[in-house]
């Protein structure tokens, strides 16, 4: 630990500073409680040893000041001094301080002293890091719980809660809500010609694609499952959202994906069904099943294209 020494006497620092040393600790000096307060701020002290008679701020004080640093963390500090009434104790003690031992200095008990609040000290480090680790797992676990492993969009989950707010908002103040449901084409034989992993790559690079079309901040692109994206335009009219469907139609033709078992071309494509909601649809289920139909048709009127309900 590092642990710092207030004591005006340069001779008893010294005593002090040889039992801390020999428990193997690195060793600061403050002769004044204002140098002390200096030492802790830019030190990150583990301990401090304190002396109560000082000129200038007494130890009382300079603990009371240490103890309402905002940026220093908590540390024991124990007192060191010849007044050992039962008032100097308490003040020690409901100023900050946690320990209180008496002068002239019993080596043996000041180095067991230091031992216990090491172990304090220490239970307290553990603590600090188990908190730390728990703030990143929460946040892998947030990461993990709404986006998707794969394509890194927005997952399922993601999806659903996202369409369900902006359904109700659009219900509510009375906008219309664009929705694209896409498909790829003949991703199936795809699969099973050049083999599921590089299908996962192909998945990735569409899911890349799709998701750097929408470009207003409520605009949310998903995967909705196996090769199935989910495309929420909130404030989106039937022109916007066959706009965008377009786009999304043409940067994944123009990725040029070699697909030899496509039926309908060399290239990976994709069918989208669009549906606009503008008042008509009681329910969001109402509004993906809409946008279904009409990627149904796309499907049957052959494929890599966009059709609306
Ligand atoms: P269509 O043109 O009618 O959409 O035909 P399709 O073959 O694309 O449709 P189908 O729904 O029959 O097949 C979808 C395939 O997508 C099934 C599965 O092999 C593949 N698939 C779904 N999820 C994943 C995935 O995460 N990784 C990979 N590699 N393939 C997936
Ligand atoms: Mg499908
Ligand atoms: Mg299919
Ligand atoms: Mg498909």
């Amino acid at each position: 630990m590092k642990v710092l020494i207030v004591d005006d006497s340069k001779t008893i620092r010294a005593l002090v500073a040889e039992c801390a040393k020999t428990l193997g600790h690195e060793v600061f000096h403050a002769e004044t409680g204002e140098l002390a307060l200096k030492v802790v701020e830019d030190n990150n002290i583990d301990l401090v040893l304190m002396d109560v008679e000082l000129p200038g701020l007494n130890g009382f004080e300079t603990t009371y000041a240490i103890r309402a640093m905002e940026k220093i963390d908590w540390f024991p500090i124990i007192f060191i001094s010849s007044k050992i009434d039962d008032d100097s104790f308490a003040k020690g003690i409901l100023s900050g301080g946690d320990a209180y031992l008496q002068k002239p200095i019993n080596p043996l008990r000041l180095q067991l002293t230091i031992t216990s609040m090491e172990r304090i000290y220490m239970m307290r480090q553990k603590l600090h890091k188990t908190q730390e680790e728990l703030v990143v797992a929460n946040k892998e676990l947030k990461l993990l719980a709404s986006f998707d492993q794969l394509t890194d969009l927005p997952n399922r989950r993601n999806f659903d809660e996202t369409l369900k707010r902006q359904f109700l908002l659009a219900q509510r103040n009375k906008n219309s809500l664009a929705f694209i449901m896409c498909d790829i084409d003949f991703f199936k034989p795809y699969n099973d010609h050049y083999g599921h992993q590089q299908g996962d790559e192909c998945l990735t690079t569409i899911a890349k694609a799709i998701g750097s079309i929408p470009d207003r901040p409520t605009d949310k692109a998903c995967r909705y499952g196996g090769e199935e994206f989910a495309v929420i335009l909130p404030d989106t009219n039937r022109i916007g959202g066959a706009h965008v469907a377009e786009k999304l139609r043409q940067v994944v033709l123009d990725l040029a994906i070699e697909h030899n078992k496509s039926k309908i071309g060399p290239y990976v494509t994709l069918s989208l069904g669009l549906a606009v909601y503008t008042g008509q649809f009681e329910t969001k289920e109402e509004l993906i099943k809409a946008a279904d139909d009409a990627l149904y048709r796309a499907k049957k009127n052959g494929r890599n294209r966009v059709e609306s309900f």
